[in-house]
């Protein structure tokens, strides 16, 4: 599965967020969600399209596509010297694809601060030391290892070494692994050193319950930050999302109603996580079901097909694929197929976000 990890220091609010994270997928017997560990939660993503897709289908039953989120707990500072839960935090958030920084934005005098006062940049940059610093190390022993090699001329370690090189460069410069100028095949040389600050962020602004139009000075500088790295910015109020996950579906909509909302913050953490884990949605849209189906972007149609079941993949004769907005706009796939909206696809087809579309095989 792709997973996204949520990181943060110590009470900046990472529990508050995933368990209504994962009590907000529990809340409807539709949305298939579990714990598979304590910490790992697998959630629905929320696509509005599903609804208007069922809306014309009218199917028996309608499932989203799932993603998951680990709370991975034990970033402080000195974690990359194995201070805290350092080992353990930095096992953890290797094996995620993806990243969620939870800033922390609320006063609170109840909530104490590890550092004594709310100051999201440095927090930020405590974060960030920690883990270049990590990486740091994973890239000077992998360097050692391999510059003897490199010396005798084998010619594979040249070329690492040279990526290594760079690596070092920009993490002593103090910059993230994901912006140094590497070549895709140098960045295929390091992938199995497992680098942290290579991963895609997000940043998560975590506000006081008045502060959700995001207008306060702390959220104005995680934003100006984020912009200069090109990440986004989630903002998010853990106590009223720990309170609209207590709340059955139409509640929820009344409440977000009330208070001027299009969408939870925790929806649009999900879903910006789910982009930045670079994936993206097909839909199936039978009258048994109406389902959403997650492709990594880049994805060719029989691939999309191997998500429904290997067979598809292997015996994958070609697709019948109608645009979402096609779908909408004919009302149907009969519609769709009068107005010569429904493409036949081969092998080679890309999947696009919002195809909607029915697989052809042999079995
Ligand atoms: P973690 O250590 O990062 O997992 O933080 P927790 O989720 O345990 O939260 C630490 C404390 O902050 C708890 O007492 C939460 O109730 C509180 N908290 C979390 N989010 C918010 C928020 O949005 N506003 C306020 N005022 N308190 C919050």
């Amino acid at each position: 599965g792709f997973k996204c990890g949520i990181v943060g220091l110590p009470n900046v609010g990472k529990s508050t967020i995933f368990n209504a994270i994962t009590s907000a997928g529990a809340e409807s017997a539709n949305y298939p969600f579990c714990t598979i560990e304590p910490n790992v939660g697998i959630v629905a993503v929320p696509d509005k399209r599903l609804d208007a897709l069922a809306e014309i289908v009218n199917p028996q039953r309608v499932l989203p596509t799932t993603m998951e989120f680990v709370d991975i707990a034990g970033l402080v500072k000195g974690a990359s010297k194995g201070e805290g839960l350092g080992n353990q935090f930095l096992g953890h958030i290797r094996q995620v694809d993806a990243i969620a920084n939870i800033i922390r934005c609320f006063e609170d005098d109840n909530v104490v601060h590890v550092d004594g006062s709310v100051d999201p940049l440095r927090d930020i940059d405590v974060i960030q030391t920690e883990l270049n610093l990590a990486d740091l190390e994973s890239v000077e022993k992998r360097k050692t290892r391999i510059q003897k090699l490199a010396k005798s001329g084998d010619k594979a370690s040249q070329a690492e070494l040279v990526a290594l090189e760079a690596l070092e460069q920009c993490l002593n410069d103090g910059q993230p692994a994901r912006v140094a100028a590497l070549s895709d095949e140098q960045r295929a040389m390091v992938q199995d050193l497992h680098l942290i600050t290579i991963k895609p962020v997000l940043y998560v602004a975590n506000v006081a319950e008045d502060d959700l139009a995001g207008e306060h000075p702390h959220v104005q500088k995680v934003r100006d930050y984020a912009a200069e790295q090109g990440a986004e910015v989630v903002i998010i109020c853990g106590k009223i999302e720990s309170e609209i996950a207590e709340l059955d579906p139409e509640e929820k909509s009344d409440f977000l109603q009330e208070m001027g909302l299009d969408q939870s913050g925790l929806d649009q953490m999900i879903q910006a996580g789910y982009r930045l884990l670079g994936l993206i949605t097909y839909f199936t849209a039978g009258v048994k079901e109406v389902r959403a189906w997650t492709v990594p972007e880049n994805a060719l149609a029989p691939q999309a097909a191997g998500v429904i079941h290997t067979d598809f993949e292997k015996g994958f004769i070609r697709a019948e694929v109608i645009a979402y907005d096609d779908f909408i706009a004919a009302k149907g796939e009969a519609g769709a197929k009068e107005k010569g909206l429904l493409r036949v696809e081969g092998k080679e087809y890309l999947v696009k976000d919002g195809d909607v579309m029915h697989f052809r095989f042999n079995v």
